[in-house]
């Protein structure tokens, strides 16, 4: 039997529990959102989104929208994880080492010993980690203070303005590291969005908190995925996302599309489209019958190509289709213009020039192989040996050459000219 929206709020369920781990490690940078490492200080999510993928047999969450769990101990957890990568916890250092006997000089060397850094996903990977128990618990906030303590580059993805509580943290993390905020916004129309985004803070609010958290100097974007098809991937609804996260100072523009896994989480996504927007039914039917595991709909029958619609409107409104590569402490400054290069191109090969993804393969080999296996900068002098070594295509090794000449790939500038 689905639960409809009304049992739910009546049947949310809290509870505190013990986390073995908290940071989890992607199998690379994360290609979306540049980070390494992610986590969940809450399992569970009391937003309600219909959408939700976290609701999904796949995470082995039980009642996902109901039962929040609370890992009441995830700051010491993390505290301990980043220890173990062989980061140091300022405060340690300033109580039992020489540092605040050195000069400056020799204190800032002291600092930056360490391996480099990596972004580490604070909140964004399956569930809000400002969703409305934070307010009480304050794990988040902790998490954020170890950050701190151990001067971490983050990124947070939310679809709460709580996150605003947060700011005098955030703000220091920024000025040792590096903050990036994204918001979810996916449907305009408030009527809507209090459909399939339930409990969640209102979209005016969440493009005010982007503001402020831009004024404040953070960086700081849009995530609009997903959209679904026939109801936010239209015309009107993309180009209003755009205009309005222009106006909110959005650096960026993430787009994708839905994806709905067989099981709980299409039943359930399913049962409300047939009580509030049952003429958009058979569209997406239509579009999902595939059961495609991954929950992939059958891209041919979709109306839109949202990456490549969103791709249009952003150069028109003149923000980013990608988060940046910012500069990170520890890691050389051309690795990542070169690493950020290669998947631009590898993103407009796959996703709008639409071409087979294994065109997109050597582009893709070599970033991995950069991330997993370069750690010194990346010369004219290494670059042959570096390419022997890790068995570059000569296509991204041409690629990689010409940005270390010139400082930019004309097959790049030539992709984005079209
Ligand atoms: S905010 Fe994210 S995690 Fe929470 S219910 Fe919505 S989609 Fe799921």
């Amino acid at each position: 039997m689905i639960m409809g929206q009304a049992d739910m709020v009546s049947e949310m369920k809290y509870e505190c529990i013990r986390a073995k781990s908290m940071m989890s490690k992607q199998k690379g940078v994360d290609n979306w959102f540049n980070s390494l490492h992610s986590m969940n200080p809450y399992r569970g999510c009391e937003f309600g989104c219909v959408y939700c993928d976290g609701m999904s047999e796949s995470y082995h969450v039980d009642n996902f929208l109901t039962h929040i769990r609370i890992k009441e101990n995830a700051p010491e957890i993390v505290r301990k994880e980043l220890e173990s990568f062989g980061f140091s916890s300022q405060s340690k250092m300033e109580t039992e080492s020489l540092l605040p006997f050195l000069e400056s000089e020799d204190a800032k060397r002291l600092r930056e010993t360490g391996p480099p850094k990596f972004i580490i996903g604070v909140s964004g990977g399956v569930s809000d980690a400002y969703q409305h128990v934070e307010r009480e618990h304050k794990i988040t906030r902790k998490i954020l203070e170890v950050m701190l303590d151990f001067e971490m580059p983050i990124f947070l993805l939310t679809k709460s303005d709580l996150v605003l509580r947060d700011l005098d943290l955030l703000k220091e993390i920024h000025d040792r590291a590096l903050v990036n905020i994204g918001f979810t916004v996916t449907i305009m129309d408030e009527e809507t969005k209090n459909v399939f985004e339930p409990k969640s803070a209102t979209v005016y609010e969440r493009l005010e908190a982007l503001k402020e958290i831009r004024d404040a100097g953070l960086h700081g974007g849009i995530a609009a995925m997903p959209l679904i098809p026939g109801i936010s991937d239209t015309e009107e609804n993309m180009r209003r996302l755009t205009e309005e996260a222009t106006r909110a100072k959005s650096e960026y523009i993430l787009w994708g599309g839905l994806t709905l896994k067989p099981g709980r989480q299409k039943d359930y996504f399913m049962s409300v489209l047939r009580k509030r927007f049952p003429d958009n039914r058979p569209l997406i039917e239509r579009v999902y019958q595939n059961e495609d595991p991954y929950g992939a709909p059958a891209y041919k029958l979709l109306p839109v190509n949202v990456i490549k619609e969103g791709y249009r409107l952003c150069r028109e409104y003149n923000t980013d289709y990608r988060i940046p590569l910012w500069p990170i402490e520890g890691v050389p400054r051309i690795n990542q213009v070169i690493i950020e290069i290669l998947l631009r191109i590898s993103f407009h090969i796959k996703y709008i020039q639409e071409q087979p993804w294994h065109r997109a393969r050597p582009f893709d080999a070599a970033i991995r192989s950069l991330e997993n296996n370069i750690e010194g900068e990346i010369t004219l002098n290494n670059l042959i040996a570096i390419a022997e070594r890790l068995q570059l295509n000569q296509r991204a090794v041409s690629v990689i050459m010409e940005i270390l000449e010139h400082g930019e790939s004309s097959l790049l500038h030539s992709f984005e000219l079209e």
